[in-house]
Formats: C-alpha cells, structure tokens, sequence
C-alpha cells in the first residue's frame, strides 16, 4: 500500500526555486535526507531481531539536522522567535517538497517515525538544539516574504477539519488520520497529536499536532447533518450519507467529507 503522501508531482520551475532561494537549506537537506535514509534502514534491521523502538541517536541524523535548523534561519525560512513546533512544522514541508523532487521515500519514512511516533522525545532533542541557535544566530523575526517561496512551500492541510466516529478528516484535502493514530491531549491545548502509532502510515501532509478549535464534530438530526463551510463559516444543511459532497449556499465553496 503506498505511503499517502506519495504521489509525485515535481516541477522543474519549482526546484530551480528551491536551489537558488533557498541555497543553504538545498545544501543541507542532501544530508539531511542521506542521514535519516541510514537511521531508517537501522530501524529496520532491529526489528528483524525483534527489538524495534526506541530512536537511534548516531549515524550522523542529529547533526545533520542541527545543520539544517542553521541552514533555515540562513535562508530566513524561520526566524529565532519561532517555537519548537514551528521550526518542526517547517521542516516537514521542505521534506515533502525534497521528496517530491524525486528523493529517497525511506528518508520520509525516518522523518515520520521521529517527529510523529516518538514525537515527545524528538520534541525534547529539537527544543534543545534550537535553544543553542537562538544564541548564536541573531535574526529574530527576520523572515523571507518572498511570494515564490511562500508559494513553494505553501501548507499542506487546511485549518478546517472534522470527526468521524473512525478519526479525523482535512475538509480540503483527502487527509484522513484514523483514531488509533492520534492521542488525544488536554495539556498544554486541547486537541490531538498525531502518532500514526497504530497504522505506521504516516502521512506528511499532516501537522503533528491538530488543535481542538480546528476539528469539527458534525451535528446530526433526523436524517440532517449541520456542518460548517470551510471557507467562511456558513452553516450547511445537508442530508445525511457517510460521504457528503457539500456546496456553501453563500460563498460557493465545495467540499467533500465523512459523517
Ligand atoms: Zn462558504
């Protein structure tokens, strides 16, 4: 089954972009990418000896990836007031984008078991390399507006989503996390991480961590369902079938979602 992320679609306008505004970060991700296909490949053999787990802090992973929070604070992808989850967030993207440039799947593979599955513990080991940067590098809040790398780079998931009794859904993507890979958190936002725990499909168009103001739960009455337009809000009424194609009555917008 392949990974969902997987579908390619690389443009040759989009890499000559990547290379030349953003020439630390292209440097740096080529190791970064060797590093984590290495790390993922020594997951591997551990669990052919049974022992899978735990997140391997050698083969050069962690100082690539020191490398590359420098190359994105050179390149002004991010500035040094941004949080842990921002920097990680960031750096999903430029994965995704790297791959889909036609690099290595089992690099992703590495990305999602690090920062999804040991989430708390990749969390913990990206925290303190920033905190090290954030005294050496002095940029703070200097970051690119540049619209070709915004557009590069744009997000891969929408802010709008809903609850199923089987998971969560994207309502302006085809993204769907099923409940045993999230962990519901109360502390310090109420939402969901987002593990991949149970499935080890991840998906790297999702954000780790999806909050709980951004997840819908669709209100169900004889037959109707009530759902909100993913664009301005608007309160649709529709009937009820497990999946709804839905146009907003006021702004057009169309989607698709789960009940
Ligand atoms: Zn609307």
């Amino acid at each position: 089954m392949p990974y969902p992320f997987e579908i390619l679609s690389p443009k040759k306008a989009e890499l000559e972009i990547f290379k030349s505004k953003l020439p630390h970060v292209c440097s740096s991700i080529q190791e970064l990418f060797r590093t984590m296909s290495v790390s993922y490949r020594s997951i591997e053999q551990r669990n052919m000896f049974g022992n899978y787990g735990g997140l391997r802090r050698d083969n050069g992973f962690e100082t690539a990836l020191n490398l590359t929070w420098v190359a994105m604070l050179n390149d002004h992808l991010i500035g040094t007031d941004a949080d842990t989850s921002e920097f990680i967030d960031k750096l999903r993207l430029i994965c995704l984008k790297w791959y889909h440039f036609g690099n290595s799947l089992d690099s992703c593979l590495f990305f999602g078991y690090f920062f999804y599955l040991f989430y708390s513990q990749s969390k913990f080991i990206v925290r303190d390399q920033i905190k090290d940067l954030k005294m050496l590098i002095d940029n703070a809040n200097n970051t690119t507006h540049d619209s070709e790398i915004k557009a590069l780079l744009k997000p891969s998931h929408s802010k709008s989503w809903y609850q199923t009794e089987f998971g969560i859904g994207d309502k302006l993507s085809n993204i769907f996390i099923v409940n045993g890979d999230l962990v519901k958190v109360e502390l310090p936002l109420p939402g969901y991480q987002i593990t991949f725990n149970k499935t080890l499909q991840y998906d790297l168009r999702a954000p780790n961590f999806l909050s709980r103001e951004h997840i819908e739960l669709p209100q169900k009455n004889d037959g109707k369902v009530i759902i909100s337009c993913p664009k301005c809000g608007q309160r649709c009424r529709g009937k009820i079938f497990s999946e709804l194609e839905m146009t907003c009555p006021k702004c057009a917008q169309t989607w698709t979602q789960r009940i």
